[in-house]
């Protein structure tokens, strides 16, 4: 893993080198405190979180540029009105946040009422949805991903189908769905029929799977008609969350001929509670794969709009004692980066709006251990997965639970995206 050299940093608050949430990260997110009250804003630090709305009205984020009277941004139960602020505020808030957290700085450090009042233990609080999300996308950006499906629909020669290798491939998601880290999904019914059989029938889905994805969060929004140059898709980035797009491969098998998945997709996707920017992301840009063919004009870019996230999958299987790692992967695998989604997303006119989720589709990566879902891993559920318990798994079974977690690796500490979790649940009889 690459090793980026960063000035050691350190905050009045206890952070071990293993955190995913040191000074450098400082991740929004929407929690409730447990005692009661409102959900409101808040930035995770190690085991910390940051009330902002308390910051807020103490008048210590006030930032330069806004309007002294202008209305609270934090003491709200979405990130959608200080995401709709754009990064020259988003910058602002971060660089405050950033002062008041240091080690050297008595504003915080030394304030023992202003600490009980405006720093909680993560226990201590319920995260939620960091963002009222209008619309969701879901790309299919994995060349890995894409190729490995492919070759078991059609075989190796036509994998891929033609217009993969020069368009970020999308399907309209369902946001309604959304949820966050936490919530168990239960098993979904529908519509399947075996290859065998001379008619469908209405059950619970057999092969229940997850797939390890990112996803952004759109900042300001583009007005319709309006495109977002390749250029300038990162204005409207907010940033990124860990994305499991849960998945019924035998109602996806049947349904998805000829308009693509519906309700194989929609009866859950998870996303982690903490936003990491792209501001905290920055030392650990990277160069994405090469790009063969050029991409037409909209879509060139910059090689070096990837990031180097480091993924991991893991299962704990109903009836076994402990997690097992099943998949690990990078972000850094994705052939079609973010800026180049942003871009063909919006190249008819089309208008994104602050909250949107845009996820990658299935981050998968050349080795056998980095394929992102079962469908992969288990090669249609033809070779399940061995467990140390001596139970396998071609697909999900009631009971299990699917965790992803992601970090950046620096030198001495993590930028990390904390977990994605739920646990698939029994269908409803
Ligand atoms: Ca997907």
């Amino acid at each position: 893993m690459q090793e980026i050299d960063g000035a050691a940093e350190s905050t009045s608050i206890p952070v071990t080198p293993e955190s995913h949430f040191p000074i450098q990260n400082l991740p929004f997110g929407v929690f409730r405190p447990r005692s009661g009250g409102t959900p409101r804003v808040g930035v995770a630090i190690g085991e910390m979180v940051v009330d902002l709305s308390v910051l807020e009205r103490q008048g210590l984020l006030d930032p330069a540029a806004q309007p002294a009277n202008r209305e609270p941004l934090f003491c709200r139960s979405s990130l959608n009105a200080f995401m709709a602020c754009g990064r020259p505020l988003w910058s602002e808030v971060r660089e405050r946040l950033s002062q008041l957290l240091r080690h050297d700085e008595p504003r915080l450090r030394d304030d023992a009422e202003l600490r009980r009042e405006a720093l909680l233990p993560m226990s201590d609080v319920e995260l939620l949805l960091p963002a009222e999300i209008g619309d969701y996308t879901d790309f299919y950006s994995s060349r890995e991903h894409a190729t490995n499906v492919g070759t078991m629909l059609r075989g190796p020669e036509n994998a891929l189908m033609p217009n993969w290798l020069h368009l970020p491939v999308a399907y309209h998601g369902r946001a309604s769905s959304v949820v966050v880290s936490g919530t168990d999904l239960h098993r979904p019914h529908g519509q399947t029929k075996a290859d065998i059989a001379p008619a469908p029938v209405f059950g619970p889905s057999r092969s229940v799977d997850f797939e390890l994805e990112m996803g952004v969060l759109i900042g300001p929004g583009n007005a319709l008609g309006e495109p977002i140059p390749v250029d300038r898709a990162r204005d409207h980035i907010f940033g990124l969350v860990l994305v499991n797009d849960w998945s019924a491969r035998d109602i996806q098998k049947w349904e998805y001929v000829p308009l693509g998945p519906f309700l194989a997709k929609n009866f859950g996707t998870s996303i982690s509670p903490w936003v990491v920017m792209l501001e905290a992301l920055e030392p650990f840009r990277a160069a994405g794969p090469r790009q063969d063919p050029l991409p037409l004009s909209y879509l060139r870019c910059q090689r070096d709009e990837a990031y180097d996230i480091h993924l991991e999958v893991l299962l704990h299987a109903a009836g076994t004692d402990e997690p097992v790692r099943i998949c690990t992967s990078n972000l850094r695998h994705l052939y079609w980066n973010f800026c180049q989604q942003v871009a063909h997303h919006t190249c008819n006119g089309c208008n994104l709006r602050t909250g949107d989720l845009l996820a990658t589709g299935t981050i998968s990566g050349p080795s056998p251990d980095s394929r992102g879902c079962l469908l992969e891993l288990t090669t249609g559920g033809r070779n399940p997965l061995a467990l140390p318990n001596g139970s396998t798994r071609p697909f999900l079974e009631d009971g299990d639970r699917v965790s992803m977690t992601g970090w950046c690796q620096g030198a001495g500490y993590r930028v990390g995206f904390g977990e994605v979790t739920g646990k698939l649940l029994p269908a409803i009889l």
